[in-house]
């Protein structure tokens, strides 16, 4: 059973703030997901905390939000795991090459338009969104969704891409676009591994 400081160890890096949330499930690169950081609403918070998305005294207003109405803060819970869920069918498609379904973008069409609505533009250089203000339990997930629209509209697509060796999903910023791990420590390490062992046995094979 995964606990809430496993979600504040996880490994951040997607690179977006709403790849890193679809990343909170983990797995093999194909096939189900095997294990799920998202535990319950408090591990929605650790994570907005622990991936920037949530100050600590947002989290400490969201968890008192949350203990005085549970029910809501369940509900609110699901609709983050629904989420990630569209977000993931979104992304998993174009990191395969393939393009997102209508239905799964008029979803996140919806998620965004909500998202704003709660938002206050902040006078900047650039101007930038802002949900600081937000004092809603849904607050964690306003920035994830606004993530999403945002790499799908400014990100060159063919770089997102999912890891060989896990489930994980990223943007690839290499100079070359030649990233192939979520981790050169993690996923890389496991491969380079792989590769010496079988050179090994073919050598000694000779
Ligand atoms: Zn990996």
């Amino acid at each position: 059973m995964e606990t809430v400081e496993d979600v504040t160890r996880m490994r951040l890096v997607g690179g977006n703030l709403a790849l890193d949330f679809i990343n909170t499930r983990t797995g093999p690169a194909a096939g189900p997901p095997d294990d799920d950081l998202l535990t319950g609403y408090p591990a929605l918070i650790a994570w907005g905390v622990h991936a920037g998305a949530l100050t600590r005294a947002e989290a400490a207003r969201l968890r008192r939000l949350s203990r005085d109405d549970p029910g809501r803060a369940d509900t609110t819970f699901a609709r983050a795991l629904s989420t990630r869920d569209d977000l993931d069918e979104v992304f998993r498609s174009l990191a395969a090459g393939g393009s997102p379904t209508a239905p799964a973008l008029a979803r996140l069409r919806d998620h965004e338009a909500d998202a704003l609505a709660h938002a206050r533009l902040q006078p900047g250089n650039p101007f930038a969104w802002t949900w600081r203000e937000d004092h809603t339990l849904a607050r964690p997930l306003r920035p994830v969704v606004h993530a999403a629209v945002q790499l799908l509209t400014t990100a060159a697509l063919d770089r997102i891409k999912g890891c060989e060796g896990c489930s994980f999903i990223f943007n690839d910023e290499s100079k070359n676009r030649s990233r192939r791990w979520c981790s050169m420590d993690d996923c890389g390490t496991t491969e380079k591994i792989r590769r010496y062992v079988a050179a090994r046995r073919t050598r000694a094979r000779q």
